[in-house]
Parts: structure tokens; sequence; C-alpha cells
């Protein structure tokens, strides 16, 4: 038994997805320094139990040397890198994204929002994996020669024997790509199972103190299969656009939110638009932010002389739900 007095005071730091807890692997609620786990989970081999103010019991493990590095070491950064150009992203998102499925409750949740198997084949929505361990697949895309630095999403993690090994969070959802107006994947979305984590919607992006990068605010254009309104529709989020534009058969911008409209504006100069109909929710008139940034796109847009309207509609809902609900109206 080794003398525990011998080791110095050491700051305990949470349990992350970058460096999950030694115990039990899970990546919240746990804490840990390089010689000592405390342990919300795991009482087997615990040498002691203690309760803490909040009621619960807390396993306190020795950990062997070695196990994990010192949150000193933990805690140094890795730089961040510059996210790659969007040929690049492409290529390793598509590689990412055949390797992973898509789980029936994703699917059952994309048909029930009015998209058909063959469109959710299509845009390539794919679940995050949860048998499959992250950094099994960014080694496979590796070894498929692709580079993950500069891909937004991917990261560094500690290895428990020193060096570093390419990770993501692989916390449950379903990806959305992000398309470019070439129909590039430039970034992926996340529909989280779990909102209260953090929202419903998470770009995969970040982690740039562990060698990862950002993904922006980039603008999704979604294409429909037949065009029958040459108009570019405007709407917040990716997922809400897909849907949207299969239903008015029209090119329609997904913004990230409402106020990330500069990506839009230059999609829609890009793609030499004539008249644009902004679709935002109608909610969204009653936050003065929100209201603020639809007027300065709209002010951007015609100051470059294009036609602007603005779709209406009486219900709360997204213009995804209201197009579904009257396509079901006239079909029934
Ligand atoms: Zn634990």
């Amino acid at each position: 038994m080794q003398n525990r007095h011998k080791y110095p005071y050491e700051k305990f730091i949470k349990a992350k997805p970058s460096h999950p807890c030694p115990i039990c692997g899970k990546d919240d609620w746990c804490g840990f320094n390089s010689y000592l786990a405390s342990c919300m989970r795991v009482k087997e081999g615990s040498f002691k139990t203690k309760i803490q103010s909040n009621g619960k019991e807390a396993y306190l493990h020795w950990l062997k040397p070695g196990t994990v590095e010192a949150p000193a070491i933990i805690n140094e950064k890795i730089p961040a890198v510059q996210t790659a150009p969007v040929e690049v992203r492409d290529r390793v998102y598509r590689e990412f994204l055949r390797l992973l499925s898509l789980y029936p409750r994703h699917k059952d949740d994309l048909i029930r929002r009015g998209l058909s198997e063959k469109d959710i084949k299509e845009k390539g929505y794919k679940s995050v994996p949860e048998s499959n361990k992250p950094w099994n697949i960014c080694r496979r895309l590796i070894e498929r020669g692709h580079d993950l630095a500069g891909i937004p999403g991917f990261y560094k993690a500690r290895g428990r024997h020193g060096g570093n090994y390419w990770t993501f969070d692989w916390q449950p959802g379903y990806f959305i790509p992000i398309l470019d107006s070439s129909g590039r994947i430039q970034a992926l979305q996340r529909r989280m199972d779990d909102p209260d984590r953090g929202g419903k919607y998470k770009l995969f992006s970040g982690y740039q103190h562990r060698g990862g990068c950002s993904c922006g605010t980039p603008a999704h254009i979604a294409r429909p299969e037949r065009m029958k309104d040459s108009s570019i529709w405007i709407t917040e989020g990716p997922l809400k656009a897909d849907i949207a534009s299969k239903y008015l058969g029209a090119v329609v911008i997904g913004a990230l939110s409402v106020t990330a409209w500069k990506p839009v504006l230059e999609v829609v100069l890009e793609m030499g638009a004539k008249e644009v109909v902004i679709a935002y929710d109608m909610d969204a008139k009653t936050n003065k932010f929100v209201a603020e940034a639809e007027k300065a796109l709209k002010h951007e847009l015609l100051k470059h002389g294009l036609k602007v309207k603005r779709a209406r509609w009486k219900t709360g809902k997204g213009i995804d739900d209201v197009l579904v609900a009257m396509h079901k109206k006239q079909t029934a």
C-alpha cells in the first residue's frame, strides 16, 4: 500500500467528454484528479462513501498511478487549427456519415415531420453512434486517409498512457448536413435527443482548446427535387428548410438562427436571386432582437435591389409544419 499522505493537494476536474470519469467512464457528474476519483455511480472498489451537500452519495476511489494524467496536463491546451476548405470538409463528412446509421426513432421523427424515406436517404441524416465508440470511427476515417485536423466537430482527447487520440462529442441525437450552394456538406448540425442539455439543436463544432475548430454559422441551402417557384425562401433551421423546400418546390435557405443573417445574405447574392420570401417563425415577431435581425436582413436585400416578401400565417408553428398541414388537407 502506498502512503497516500505523500500526495500533494491537487484540484479536482469535472468529468467531460474529453476526459471521462476513470471509474464509470461517463462524461458528467463525477470528478477526479491524478490519484483520486469521486465517482457518483460506481461504489464497488471504493474506499469511502461521502454524502454530499445535496444528499447524494459519492464514492471515493484511489487511482492507480498512470490511470489519468494530472489536471494540469489534461487542461494543457492543444492549439486550435484552421478550419479546412469546404471541399475537404465535404469529403470527410460524407465518409463519416457513410460509417453511421440512422436509428428507427430518428427516422420516425423525420417521417413524422413530413419527409419520405427517399428524402431521408438523399439528405443523409444519420444518428450519432451509440454502440460504436467515436474514437473507433475517427480511427477508421484516419485509416482511410482523412486528416481530421480542421474538420469541425472532431477534437483530440488525452490518452490514458499519454499522447492524444481523435474523438467527437457523442451525446445522442442525429446529424443534419448543412449544405452550401453547390451541395457540399460544409458543416453538421445535431438534433439532440435531450434538449435539456444545451438546446434542441447544436452545431458539430468547437473544442478549440482540444485541437478542434469552429464551423462558424453557415447558412444551409435546401434544393427541391422539382422546382415550382423561382423565388428564394429564407427560414430558420436547416431541417425546416429541407422540409419547406420539398413542399414549396423552391430553394429554401435555412439560417442557423435569425440573428445569423449575414451568411444568408451572401448566399442570396451569390445565387443571383431576384425575389426573396422571408418565412421565419411568426412568434419570432415578439422577440426584439429577432425582429431587429429580420429588419436588418430585409434592409440589406432591398439595398441590393431584390424584391422582398414576408410569408405570413396564423399559427405559431414553423413554415414547415404549415406546409405539411396544407399538403395533408389537399391530399386528404
Ligand atoms: Zn464516475
